[in-house]
């Protein structure tokens, strides 16, 4: 035994040393670099070349590739594309992220990328955040897990990660302008951790600012969190580059800790960084250390010692869609099975119908930097086509006609009487003087919807759009809508923009709809009670341009008229419904919040199918909640299955089917309704103010509901298997008098093999000297099982599952006593409970 120790010893000794002299050599090896170059070519490298790290030939730099790659490389060609972040984090599977990770880094050294852009990891804070798809749901504690595992794994491949958007970036409406005010406690508990492990468990050679403020700030130039928590606290010797753009001046984003300004060095260049040295301003010692950091990642991760791209890996990655498939296969939460519709039996489903607008094709991400051109991908229809062969008759409907053909059919009159809708141009955003141009056209549909997606396939130069911005204009459109018959009508609304863009409606005369401030969502829709009698319709529209140039239409469609008829038809005919709803890459996207309500027309699909048949199971594509409170009770099967990427369809197949037995939990609540949200009323800033006051502080998902009291719709962590699980035998040791190790048994008590996410909790301490959450996720392991096997399960809780953050203090602390454990299927399905007592107060470094 001692022999053993000793042995450790010498090892530990030997491999601190060999790391440190590989530090050393590594550091000494940036110091005769930084020592050649100029000051300008210092100033150039911190300025970037679009989507490159610029080089210096003369020294031997080669200029450097980033490419976004949270779940796919969108650079130089077509590629593999992962499941999305939050389906990833949904399989609650620490090794399924490591291997994601490793194929993202692959595909990446593939195509001479350096630096992967991505992973993002901004908490979910509402369903309503554009891009909480590419995120890791509500969990600090879940998504620290995954975000070292994935970080590794693209690192292991010479390509650095890069962890997003640092910080406060947790709604997508006004991200260029909004200041998230979060209080310490609230940033250090919930909005940092993940960061946090991904720099100092991940070791990630990255991070990217986000677009907003936080504190007042912007976080391209934001010290007391850049310089004083990420750089100070966690000592990150890495790369803090801007987010594309997000710098808006040089002195402080140069004193505050930004060290690669990206596209360009728009704000950090010679022009602007040599008068302020000369001031005095800014030191040649900051300039340094940024540049030290660039070379650190360079030598790091070998970009000076050898070509950039690996022409030996494949680029069409085998490897890379198992693991996709795995993934898919993982991330699917079945929600709801009524009388265990599902598993499907291939004997009794001879007629399948699928119907919904996501069937074919299924969208495989949501829209903005993080799409990506796929060499393939098998859509929802595909899948269950596949999976099923030729044994039954899959017949396929979209259901709903698109918003396209819809606003298009949507006719108006002008007050001339003319067919059509008068279009007044302005080349201002507020409307303002007289149009350059006014036309009639046939309807309220103008431009196209931008689709990052097309650019992704890497046929389109992205450089283009990005340096062609579109210039700040505004429209309004005003005509008359007769409809038919008297009835309910369905205004939609649908606009995009990789820039601001805001519209306002007008109906007889009132302001129905008033977005002008505040881009609420790219599509939305609102309902009349109209008469049979011309009705004024006015439109008004403007978008501060930016990558794309306008879009907007407005569609109006009867109530109860949304539904193609030959799609009932099929319906009834069928054994069995699948519906894929939700979002794509148009309603759910980068630069845009999204609405709780699933898209225009989807409610009435969902609703028609079930009148008509009793077996229908909702797909859900979205990256979270979504609004099931018009048809849950009425369908028998709902399964949530996010962006499920380029192999989803093969993998929701085999769910429907019991080949995969479900094993995805919720890596955010699902709230029965809107307003049950804790962030409901605080969601947006208060008035005339960019502000917005994160007033839930700790409570976000879970710890609100329960704090609140209100019962979510889907608990954090739930979903359903189609085998059973029995837990016992809990036992709680001390190891020390900071570590405990939880364990205890988990057994598949039914006949299907089957994996399920045992949940380990810490109970808030009854007297605790802060307010803390009922209960926080402190452990968890995904467990597979045979049937009838049973396992131990293993749970190592330290200090810093005990703590909180003290303000005063400045620092993690644990008060002394006993705290509950845990231990369940959700948060809500807690099934064994026991203690563990800290002896004396903790508190532990930053
Ligand atoms: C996004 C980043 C992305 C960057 C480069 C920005 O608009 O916010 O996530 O990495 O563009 O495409």
């Amino acid at each position: 035994m001692k022999k053993n120790l000793l042995k450790f010893v010498i090892i530990l000794f030997a491999v601190t040393c060999s790391v440190s002299a590989q530090n050393s050599a590594s550091e000494a090896r940036v110091e005769a670099i930084l020592q050649k170059m100029t000051l300008e070519e210092k100033i150039d490298a911190i300025g970037g070349l679009g989507f490159d790290v610029r080089g210096l030939e003369r020294l031997g730099i080669p200029q450097l590739k980033t490419a976004d790659s949270p779940f796919g490389v969108r650079r130089d060609s077509r590629s593999n594309v992962m499941v999305g972040g939050i389906a990833l984090a949904a399989t609650w599977n620490t090794k399924l992220a490591g291997e994601t990770g490793l194929q993202i880094g692959r595909d990446a050294r593939s195509r001479g990328v350096a630096y992967s852009l991505g992973p993002g990891v901004n908490i979910y804070r509402s369903p309503l955040n554009g891009r909480n798809f590419e995120y890791f749901g509500e969990d600090p504690f879940l998504g620290s897990r995954l975000v070292v595992p994935f970080i590794q794994g693209i690192q292991s491949q010479g390509v650095s990660a890069t962890v997003k958007h640092f910080l406060g970036n947790n709604s997508e409406y006004w991200r260029n302008t909004s200041d998230s005010m979060i209080d310490e406690r609230t940033m250090r508990e919930i909005y940092l951790p993940i960061f946090e492990a991904a720099v100092k468990e991940g070791k990630t050679g990255a991070v990217m600012s986000s677009y907003n403020l936080a504190n007042g700030k912007y976080m391209a130039a934001n010290g007391e969190i850049v310089n004083d928590i990420l750089k100070g606290d966690w000592k990150f010797d890495g790369v803090f580059m801007s987010d594309w753009g997000a710098a808006h001046e040089t002195l402080g984003a140069v004193n505050g800790g930004l060290d690669l300004e990206m596209p360009f060095g728009a704000n950090m260049n010679r022009g602007k960084i040599m008068p302020l040295m000369k001031e005095g301003k800014i030191t040649q010692a900051t300039i340094d250390d940024k540049v030290r950091r660039l070379l650190r990642a360079a030598i790091r991760f070998g970009w000076l010692d050898r070509p950039q791209e690996d022409l030996s890996i494949p680029r069409f990655n085998q490897q890379g869609r198992v693991v996709a498939l795995q993934a898919a296969r993982e991330s699917m939460v079945l929600l709801k099975n009524q009388n265990n519709l599902l598993p499907l039996d291939k004997q009794k489903t001879k007629t399948v119908a699928v119907i919904g607008p996501n069937g074919n094709p299924t969208a495989i991400l949501g829209g903005g930097s993080a799409s990506v051109a796929p060499f393939q991908t098998v859509s929802f229809l595909n899948g269950i086509s596949n999976f099923l062969g030729t044994d039954a008759n899959v017949t396929y409907a979209r259901g709903l006609n698109n918003y396209n053909n819809l606003a298009n059919k949507t006719s108006f009159t002008t007050d001339d009487g003319e067919n059509g809708i008068k279009a007044e141009y302005f080349d201002n955003l507020e409307l303002a003087g007289t149009s350059f141009k006014t036309e009639i056209a046939p309807n309220a549909n103008h431009g196209q919807f931008f689709e990052f997606g097309s650019m992704a396939s890497g046929d389109t130069d992205f450089s283009f759009a990005m340096f062609n911005p579109a210039k700040p204009s505004s429209s309004r459109r005003t005509g008359n809508f007769t409809p038919k018959t008297a009835g309910e009508y369905e205004f939609f609304v649908q606009q995009s923009g990789f820039g601001e863009s805001n519209y306002r409606l007008y109906v007889d005369g009132k302001l129905v709809r008033d977005t002008w401030q505040i881009p609420i969502a790219d599509t939305e829709s609102m309902n009349f009670n109209f008469d049979a009698k011309p009705h004024k319709i006015v439109l008004e529209h403007k978008a501060s341009g930016g990558l794309s140039q306008p879009f907007i239409r407005l569609g109006i469609v009867q109530k109860g008229t949304w539904v193609e008829v030959n799609a009932l038809e099929m319906a009834k005919k069928a054994d069995v419904v699948i519906v894929p709803v939700g979002f794509d890459a148009t309603t759910e996207q980068e630069g845009w919040d999204r609405t709780f309500s699933l898209p225009p027309g989807q409610n009435e699909l969902i609703q028609q199918l079930a009148k008509v048949n009793k077996n229908v199971v909702v797909v859900i594509t979205s990256g979270g909640a979504v609004d099931m409170s018009p048809w849950i009770d009425q369908v028998s099967g709902v399964v949530q299955s996010w962006y499920a990427g380029q192999e989803g369809g093969t993998a929701l197949a085999e769910i429907l089917y019991g080949v995969t037995n479900p094993s995805g939990r919720l890596p955010a609540t699902f709230e029965r309704l809107a307003t049950d949200n804790p962030t409901f009323n605080n969601y947006y800033p208060a008035t005339d103010s960019n502000k917005v006051f994160y007033k839930e502080g700790v409570f976000v998902g879970y710890r609100g509901y329960e704090k609140n009291n209100v019962a979510p719709l889907f608990p954090f962590g739930f979903g359903l298997s189609y085998t059973t699980f029995d837990y016992k035998n809990l036992s709680v040791k001390p190891l020390n008098d900071r570590r405990f190790e939880v364990s205890f048994d988990v057994k598949n008590t039914g006949t299907r093999d089957g994996a399920d996410v045992a949940q380990v909790y810490v109970g808030n301490k009854k007297d605790s000297k802060v307010t803390r959450p009922i209960k926080e996720l402190k452990g968890f392991e995904k467990v597979f099982l045979k049937a009838n096997e049973s396992k131990k399960v293993s749970v190592i809780l330290d200090k810093r599952a005990f703590s909180y953050w003290d303000v005063s203090a400045k620092n993690w602390q644990a008060d002394a006593g006993d705290y509950d454990i845990l231990v369940g299927r959700s948060s809500t399905e807690i099934l064994l409970k026991g203690k563990a007592n800290l002896k004396s107060e903790m508190t532990s470094e930053k």
